[in-house]
């Protein structure tokens, strides 16, 4: 089946989808973007992200093509013909195309460029890595000051990916002035005495709409949190590690740096938080 993607205003089969060399989002990385996942072929938080969207966009001096009912319809439309059930729905908004490359934003400002697309993914809550944990290797958070900007600049997320790989293992943790910041693309947890610990929010990580909502669960199950900058010595005497997202909801981290975290498996409280976390989500789905 072709997939069918959407760019500015029109639904197409992938290949006819095209945007300008000149678009900004291609030469400069001008340009944030969203991953909304899909279970049951209902949307996941749509109301976080698009909050969020917003938030990225005004940062950025920016203005979204369409209004968040508009981008709904997008979404769910894209679901539908592309008969998704489980997966993602990938959204994208640059400057835009100015018709030729200057580093000053055009003035006065183009059309922004809207891109989505969707990535199909059967099963994707029961990943089997959430039975086994994922391992992690710490690296040096070398990013720009500004990571609560959903912004398409992935090149060192991917390079930590790699270096991550290399090393076999699933992921990386970035640290910086000796705390991790966040995974290449989730936030990071340890849990100690039954107290969940998270990094506090500031311009050093993105803002995880899925933090919001599994911090939002636990509370409410009366879990203890403490929001604060943590070590990678802390986490390794930690009872448990995990690491959320959008695409990987609470995902159980079992090996830092080749050390194991508690007893090496996944623990109880990343695996409760993840059974709260895709139920109440697929009861609010959209
Ligand atoms: N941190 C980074 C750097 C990310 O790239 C992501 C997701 O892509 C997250 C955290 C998790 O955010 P969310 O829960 O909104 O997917």
């Amino acid at each position: 089946m072709t997939r069918i993607v959407h760019v500015n205003g029109q639904y197409l089969p992938e290949a006819e989808a095209t945007v300008s060399i000149f678009d900004r989002g291609f030469l400069m990385a001008d340009g944030v973007y969203e991953v909304t996942s899909v279970l049951g072929g209902k949307l996941i938080d749509f109301p976080g992200h698009a909050a969020r969207l917003e938030r990225s966009l005004a940062e950025l001096d920016m203005t979204s093509p369409v209004t968040t009912d508009e981008l709904l319809a997008i979404h769910r439309e894209l679901v539908a013909r592309n008969s998704i059930t489980d997966g993602m729905v990938y959204l994208q908004i640059t400057r835009g195309n100015p018709g030729d490359r200057d580093f000053a934003y055009p003035d006065p400002p183009v059309t922004p460029t809207i891109v989505l697309f969707t990535q199909s993914k059967p099963g994707l809550a029961d990943n089997p890595a959430a039975k086994t944990g994922i391992k992690v290797v710490s690296i040096e958070d070398i990013r720009w000051g500004r990571r609560d900007i959903k912004t398409v600049q992935l090149l060192y997320p991917s390079i930590g990916k790699m270096m991550a790989k290399k090393a076999g293992a699933d992921d990386a943790w970035m640290v910086e002035d000796g705390f991790v910041t966040e995974g290449t693309s989730n936030n990071a947890y340890i849990v100690k005495n039954g107290r969940i610990i998270t990094r506090q929010l500031g311009t050093d990580i993105l803002h995880g709409i899925t933090r919001a909502a599994v911090l939002r669960f636990a509370a409410e199950a009366q879990m203890e949190i403490e929001e604060r900058a943590f070590t990678i010595d802390e986490a390794l005497a930690a009872d448990e590690a995990f690491v959320t997202s959008a695409s990987a909801f609470v995902m159980p981290v079992v090996q830092i740096d080749g050390a194991a975290v508690g007893d090496g498996r996944p623990g109880r409280v990343a695996t409760r938080l993840r059974e709260i976390y895709l139920d109440e989500s697929r009861k609010a789905a959209l």
